[in-house]
């Protein structure tokens, strides 16, 4: 039967017939009926248009409708919607050169599947399969996945924390946040930690270091590179192998580069990634070092869904929209002009304690108190209901205070600007704020 668009039918169906936890995750308390998206647009069934700033949980890179996209799974769709990772089909090869060109030289193969969840913990499978050693190293306000030992290397974000029992050979080291870190602004403390807390729960062995080369759902932090390269080079010698968890930042989120590792000068021996890739497609990958990936071969590993050709169509379709729809420098120039926008929202409103982020990747933290820190959290949904008439935005963080700003990379200065006009008026209302302040 054809779809229903009607608002409140959709709304009881939601709420009688889906899990409730979905809505432990929305910002706004409104729900929007989406029927349509282009670019980095969405539209109601009462064609009412929306910016988006969170890209469906960053997972449209190139666009809704991105012609590019469109195209390759068309075409992909016309011949057959799957062909299992054990028959031979060019897709996922071809979309795996094209994903190994975008990394540093070296010897490079991609395992395909089909969430980054189900990525992560195949990295952290083969890891442990190549290094014979078990504790993984994770830092803490990491997200790296839902369920299983993924869960078990998320860390700290408490409300992400379901009744699952704790694997050992977890290892939780603080993460080096220069603006709310508990050793404060820095790296020296944040790397005797990593050395202590490690040396105080293993027997000096790992198999693998993993973190994300910007926090996401951490709330939007980035590392600091002299951390990055230090911890990194510290996990190699306790004989564990380093993974970044690309889920968020690849696919020319920041702008500068494909991947979030260039910026901090380090090469993996794990890439994993998801979200982007498939723009909206279920894909993510596993980019490993052959002898890595090797040592999986004694026993047999297989997915049915991953390196599903259509979802790998998506993923060269972003591909493309990236080699020649210029979305990475689009997300680097726009990414700056949007900064430099929320720097000067910050400067007029107390409550905006921290700015932060690369390309179209920024996190705005609120805070009650800039001194104190304390967060603002309410602040956020009330916020993110203010402006739902219009703009889409997420929160993010260990206290969920930070509006997390991730939205397709086609965004235009314009959009950041409409964004940044909507948030001021909306925090001069819910503030009462005098406007501007002196
Ligand atoms: N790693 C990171 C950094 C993520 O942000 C996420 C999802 N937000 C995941 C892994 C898990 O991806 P998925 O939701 O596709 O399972």
């Amino acid at each position: 039967p054809p779809l229903e668009w009607d608002y409140d039918t959709a709304l009881s169906d939601r709420e009688n017939y889906l899990t409730p936890v979905l809505k432990t995750f929305q910002a706004t308390t409104n729900p929007i009926l989406f029927k349509s998206g282009l670019g980095q647009y969405l539209f109601d069934s009462d064609g009412n248009r929306y910016i988006d700033t969170v890209a469906m949980n960053q997972a449209i890179s190139a666009g809704y409708r991105s012609p590019y996209v469109m195209a390759a799974v068309r075409e992909q769709l016309e011949d057959m919607q799957h062909c299992s990772t054990m028959w031979m089909h060019p897709g996922p090869a071809s979309l795996a050169k094209a994903l190994v060109s975008k990394m540093p030289p070296g010897d490079w193969v991609v395992h395909f599947m089909s969430s980054g969840t189900e990525a992560v913990d195949l990295a952290l499978i083969m890891a442990r399969n190549y290094t014979q050693r078990h504790t993984i190293v994770s830092l803490r306000s990491a997200y790296h996945g839902a369920v299983g030992a993924t869960a078990n290397a998320t860390t700290s974000i408490a409300r992400f924390h379901q009744k699952i029992p704790s694997v050992s050979g977890i290892v939780h080291v603080t993460n080096p946040d220069q603006y709310r870190g508990i050793h404060g602004p820095g790296v020296e403390p944040y790397l005797a930690e990593f050395r202590s807390s490690i040396a105080a729960s293993t027997n000096g062995e790992i198999a693998a270091y993993i973190f994300e080369p910007i926090q996401g759902y951490g709330g939007v932090i980035p590392l600091p590179s002299e951390y990055v390269q230090k911890t990194s080079t510290l996990a190699r010698e306790l004989g564990g192998v380093v993974i970044a968890d690309e889920v968020q930042t690849a696919v020319g989120r920041t702008g500068a580069h494909f991947f979030g590792f260039t910026e901090h000068d380090i090469v993996p021996d794990m890439v994993v990634m998801a979200k982007g890739i498939g723009n909206g497609f279920p894909l993510s990958a596993v980019i490993a070092r052959r002898d890595i990936a090797e040592a999986m071969t004694s026993r047999t590993f297989m997915s049915t869904m991953g390196s599903n050709p259509t979802c790998c169509a998506a993923g060269r379709g972003v591909i493309a929209a990236l080699d020649h729809g210029g979305l990475q420098e689009n997300a680097k120039i726009v990414g700056a002009q949007a900064l430099v926008m929320f720097k000067e929202l910050q400067s007029r409103y107390e409550v905006i304690g921290d700015v932060r982020g690369r390309g179209l990747m920024i996190g705005m933290e609120l805070v009650k108190d800039r001194d104190t820190k304390e967060p603002a959290t309410e602040l956020v949904a009330a916020l993110a209901d203010e402006i739902s008439d219009s703009v889409i935005i997420t929160k993010a963080g260990a206290h969920a205070n930070v509006v997390r700003l991730v939205p397709p990379l086609c965004l235009t200065a314009q959009d950041a600007a409409d964004v940044v006009d909507r948030l001021d008026s909306a925090l001069r209302r819910l503030l009462k704020h005098e406007y501007p302040k002196d």
